[in-house]
């Protein structure tokens, strides 16, 4: 990366930071998830930057992948441990970043092993560092903690307009032998549940963050609604992921109609809801790291 996109993705990192740090007053019991979201994304495009992907508000058993629908209706509930995870670009130089944050004592514990985990691995990452090394670093912190990491999930490379753009980083001990190289950016980012959870997650039903690969789709086959909104959502996110809240504002008529239609269709990548298979809690702590020869630097 030259000066000028270190510059940009920097910044992008300063932001996500900035509105990290306010969501904390934001997450209380009887608030409507969406209200969540729409303030952390208005509060990114506030401060100059563009959400990378919908704002994701995953409660309890649902460790990721859940933004409100347009017509979601659902709050907060009480005791609930809820993960507020957000991405912030600027002209494709992306930083993804998530907190924890626990209404209920009882799962307070696995918020702090999954902030333990994360900065565990922060202090051991540097160029060189093997991915499978990360990974037992952090399943270790977890374990000694009391509890155990979701193994299914993992942090992950982050380039250009590409937010799982190259090697993951896992959550447990792998034999991973790659090497972390300078200059790359990852995001890092555990996730936690006690210890008689399956410690993986299973695709739920649902699906609320979509993506769109403009390459793949058959263009001269869309009707011409179909047409201008596979259009409208190249222009706007260019492959990165989005939420259908986000369609209302195209011009196309019915774009929620007309979006279904696509994904029944395949035209479009849906991200499946994922949750706890034992419906355990579970907690997450994410960061995006730029890697350097002696350690890395913390950009959110
Ligand atoms: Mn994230
Ligand atoms: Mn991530």
């Amino acid at each position: 990366m030259n000066e000028e996109a270190l510059d940009l993705l920097f910044q992008a990192g300063r932001i996500a930071a900035r509105v990290k740090e306010r969501i904390y007053s934001l997450v209380k019991e009887g608030v409507k998830l969406v209200e969540v979201c729409e303030a952390v994304e208005m509060m990114i495009e506030s401060e100059g930057g563009k959400p990378a992907f919908p704002c994701n508000v995953c409660v309890d058993e649902v460790a990721a992948h859940y933004s409100p629908l347009p017509d979601d209706q659902s709050t907060i509930p009480p005791n609930a441990l809820v993960k507020v995870d957000l991405g912030v670009h600027i002209d494709g130089y992306i930083v993804d970043t998530a907190i924890s944050v626990s209404l209920s004592k009882e799962k307070q514990p696995l918020v702090a092993a999954a902030e333990e985990a994360l900065r565990a691995a922060v202090k051991f990452i540097k160029a060189g560092t093997r991915l499978g090394e990360i990974g037992a670093v952090i399943q270790s912190t977890i374990q000694k903690a009391g509890f155990k990491p979701i193994k299914n999930l993992t942090g992950h490379e982050i380039s250009r307009y590409n937010l799982h753009g190259g090697a993951s980083i896992p959550n447990i001990a792998i034999p991973d032998i790659r090497r972390v190289a300078k200059g790359a950016v990852y995001a890092i980012e555990p996730f936690v549940s006690f210890a008689n959870a399956a410690g993986e997650v299973v695709n739920a039903d649902a699906s609320t963050i979509f993506r769109l690969d403009v390459k793949k789709v058959p263009m001269a086959k869309l009707k011409l609604d179909e047409k201008a909104l596979v259009e409208y959502i190249d222009e706007n996110f260019k492959g990165l992921p989005y939420s259908p809240r986000w369609l209302r504002a195209s011009k196309v008529p019915d774009p929620l109609g007309v979006h279904e239609r696509l994904v029944k269709t395949g035209r479009i990548h849906k991200y499946p809801v994922l949750v706890e298979k034992r419906r355990q809690p579970v907690a997450q702590a994410e960061c995006t790291v730029y890697v350097e020869e002696n350690g890395c630097r913390v950009l959110t």
